[in-house]
């Protein structure tokens, strides 16, 4: 299969359409982004790579960054952390806090803000130094030293996060946030402010496309066991209220965040990454879904 040539048609038929939704405003400092940025980038698991546009160029990765912390977590706790975090889809908008009082604090699963906030409580116990813990940990995985956080974004978000601390101190209340609800913030605001390129974020996944196992030097990251779960968590969850329709669309597991970027895993084969900053009305980039989805329908490769 020619991977590069079905990319290059494809990015270039995307770019070539109207680029339609648009950028949130609710983190100020990521609303200045030019609305034209486009990249993507292909890893695979020979590390045989190439991209297209401004795959090489940082971007705040936002939620994406929700899957490197939770196999941070889920490694080191195994499957105690289940009895904090749920794993169905919510069906509802990632900062939601309706269905935490049914749920009893306990959230739907670790890719909504409520269940990245639980992750984050658990790395504040588990870590002396969570923050430089996280970023050596993506660093390790991306194998580039020069992999952190925007404080700029961070205190942005640190300053507009009324919903994120209401849904923490709402957790608190039922006791499955352990930590002050300050220290939980401060951490998940950094979590989201990571900036990485598609390439970075193309090589970086490629554990979840092989079984748990870094390929470069075959560092066992995850079990094949917990990797399963993750991917699963992925494919039904990753796309906030919208992962049935990535899933009906793409057919990969893969998560988005609202930055604009969106990885997709193929197990066994490989990763991609693709960023665009204006987002649809679920919250995904716009350019992202159609491009997963014109490259899926191409190959006519999916997990299905
Ligand atoms: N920092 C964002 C928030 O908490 C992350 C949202 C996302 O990318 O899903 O609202």
């Amino acid at each position: 299969m020619d991977y590069q040539k079905i990319i290059t048609e494809v990015y270039s038929e995307v770019k070539s359409e109207e680029n339609k939704g648009k950028i949130p405003d609710y983190i100020p400092e990521i609303a200045n982004i030019s609305a034209e940025k486009f990249g993507v980038s292909f890893t695979d698991l020979n590390h045989h790579s190439f991209g297209f546009g401004d795959f090489e160029e940082k971007f705040s990765i936002q939620s994406i960054s929700k899957v490197f912390a939770l196999s941070f977590v889920y490694e080191k706790l195994g499957e105690e952390l289940w009895h904090r975090v749920d794993v169905e889809p919510s069906g509802n908008p990632f900062n939601s806090l309706v269905q935490l009082e049914a749920d009893k604090g306990i959230p739907r699963n670790p890719f909504i803000n409520a269940g990245a906030l639980v992750i984050c409580d658990i790395l504040l116990e588990i870590c002396s130094n969570p923050k430089e813990e996280l970023l050596s940990y993506i660093r390790n995985l991306s194998e580039e030293e020069d992999i952190n956080f925007n404080e700029k974004v961070a205190a942005s978000e640190m300053q507009n996060s009324f919903r994120n601390t209401a849904m923490c101190n709402f957790m608190k209340s039922f006791g499955n946030i352990r930590n002050k609800p300050d220290a939980v913030i401060e951490l998940y605001c950094h979590l989201c402010a990571i900036e990485m390129t598609c390439k970075q974020l193309s090589k970086s996944f490629l554990y979840l496309a092989n079984e748990g196992e870094k390929p470069s030097n075959m560092a066992q990251i995850l079990s094949p066991s917990k990797v399963k779960r993750v991917n699963a968590i992925l494919l039904t969850c990753g796309f906030y209220d919208e992962s049935g329709e990535f899933s009906f669309r793409v057919g990969l597991p893969g998560k988005s965040g609202v930055g604009g970027g969106i990885i997709a895993i193929y197990p066994h084969h490989y990763c991609i990454a693709v960023w665009s900053p204006k987002l649809n009305a679920k919250g995904n980039s716009y350019r992202g879904m159609k491009l997963l989805e014109e490259f899926t329908t191409q190959t006519g490769e999916s997990i299905f």
